[in-house]
């Protein structure tokens, strides 16, 4: 196992890279601790498969360095950096067994069979394999042999990490979560570092203990579940991560750092008032901290109720205020005015971003 450290990363697909756009990964400077359960979380195209291979060695990247453990290892080819892969999609030999695929990774070092042994049928035990080892992989479904992929990933306990590129694309949905359920238990039992990369919020928050979000070739948080929801660094991740999203407000400054949305003025949590003219300026708040206020009152919005749609326990409202789309959302019980309404910002959970970035 070792500690990975990513220093001034950056990496280009085309020989020639002039503008930002040219980058699939702009630059990254990103420590994963030895034994830690990460989730790599971006929407298609931000560059998550790239980082990987860089990770693994299959791409060497335009600039900066991978150290594992302290040594540099950005010129070691994949087999030398006992890293643990596992793909999209299914990487088996059809004419093997079950069990011989699950074998290889370890035959292939010149494990001893009675090892080899033990640990392909503890391994098939936790994904359900066991009835099927004898069988030929050609014969079985996607999902099974992504199972294999699965296995054939986690078999080796002498990794220094396990990578999962979005593994449960081709998995049945009823499937998905008992298999991410059985690599989180995994995590606890072998502790091995893990990077798990998919783009959908519910994978990576309850896979992680710590949520890596990339947008665009950029790490824009590196949090904890509760961290990237309570205090989003980035607009992008307050409206990535949430159902509905965080509400993005235009705003106005004024001299002494206060805002205002339409007119009115709110309260925010931001300790450093941010420096006037510089930026574009937006508030924050997700649609759990806006509430409907029973009249007129300082820092309250005047709005007007659009949308009602019932989400079980709560109901998620959707409002206009002065022209800003507003959704909030109302516990089950509480009353929704009707037409005109006035809305209340929790100061604490509202925050100020400068160019998309809080301001703190
Ligand atoms: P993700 O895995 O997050 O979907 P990728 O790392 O695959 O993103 O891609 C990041 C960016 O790099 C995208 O714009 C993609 O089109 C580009 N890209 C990926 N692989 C290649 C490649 N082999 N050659 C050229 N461009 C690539
Ligand atoms: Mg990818």
């Amino acid at each position: 196992m070792a500690r990975i450290l990513l220093d001034e990363l950056r990496h280009a697909y085309r020989p020639d890279p002039v503008d930002d756009a040219d980058w699939a990964l702009k630059r990254l400077d990103l420590e994963w601790e030895d034994g830690g359960a990460y989730a790599l979380l971006g929407p298609s195209g931000c560059g998550k498969t790239t980082l990987l291979s860089i990770i693994s060695g299959l791409l060497r990247p335009t600039g900066g360095r991978v150290l594992f453990d302290g040594e540099d290892v950005t010129d070691l080819p994949p087999d030398r950096r006992h890293i643990a892969q596992v793909f999209q999609f299914p990487v088996v030999y059809d004419t093997m067994t079950v069990y011989d695929n699950l074998a290889f990774p370890l035959r292939n070092r010149g494990v001893n069979e009675a090892r080899v042994d033990a640990r392909v049928r503890e391994i098939a035990e936790m994904i359900d394999l066991t009835h099927m080892l004898k069988q030929r992989a050609a014969g079985l479904t996607a999902d099974g042999k992504q199972k294999i992929s699965l296995g054939r990933g986690l078999v080796r306990d002498d990794v220094n990490a396990i990578m999962f590129d979005e593994p449960l694309t081709v998995i049945d949905p009823h499937l998905k979560w008992q298999l991410r359920s059985k690599l989180k238990e995994l995590h606890q039992r072998v502790r091995t570092t893990m990077i798990y990369v998919t783009h959908d919020q519910t994978e990576a928050l309850t896979f992680a203990d710590k949520v890596v979000v990339m947008n665009q070739g950029e790490v824009v948080q590196i949090g904890t579940p509760v961290e990237l929801f309570e205090r989003p660094r980035h607009t992008f991740v307050g409206h990535f991560i949430g159902s509905p999203g965080m509400n993005v407000l235009p705003c106005a400054l004024d001299e002494g750092g206060r805002v205002s949305i339409a007119g009115t003025p709110v309260a925010t949590s931001a300790s450093a008032a941010p420096a006037p003219g510089a930026g574009r300026i937006e508030v924050g708040v997700r649609p759990e901290f806006v509430s409907f206020a029973d009249g007129a009152g300082e820092g309250r919005l005047p709005a007007r109720v659009v949308k009602v749609a019932d989400a079980g326990r709560f109901r998620i409202v959707e409002a206009d205020a002065s022209g800003n789309a507003i959704k909030l959302l109302v516990a089950e019980g509480v009353d929704i005015p009707g037409e005109a309404a006035w809305l209340s910002l929790d100061p604490a959970h509202t925050a100020v971003y400068r160019d998309g970035w809080i301001v703190a």
